[in-house]
Order: C-alpha cells, then sequence, then structure tokens
C-alpha cells in the first residue's frame, strides 16, 4: 500500500493501492495555499 504524505506538516493525506509499500511527498489543503514558489492570481 502507497502513502501520500504532507511535505510540509507530514500528515497523511491519502492512501492508494501499491504492490508494495510506497511513500509519495504532496502538501495538504492547508499547506497548498501557502506555496511561495509558485504564485498565481
Ligand atoms: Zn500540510
Amino acid at each position: 500500500m502507497g502513502t501520500i504524505v504532507c511535505q510540509t506538516c507530514e500528515a497523511t493525506i491519502a492512501y492508494f493501492e501499491d504492490e508494495k509499500v510506497t511513500t509519495l511527498y504532496g502538501q495538504c489543503d492547508g499547506c497548498g495555499h501557502d506555496d511561495d514558489g509558485e504564485k498565481g492570481e
């Protein structure tokens, strides 16, 4: 089973099926709004 973890606060965002144990990093909804790298409108 794979897990998606927030790279900022390390909260578990979601799980997905996988043959092996995998951890991917993303951003949760709370941290996604505070991104200094890419600013839109
Ligand atoms: Zn977060």
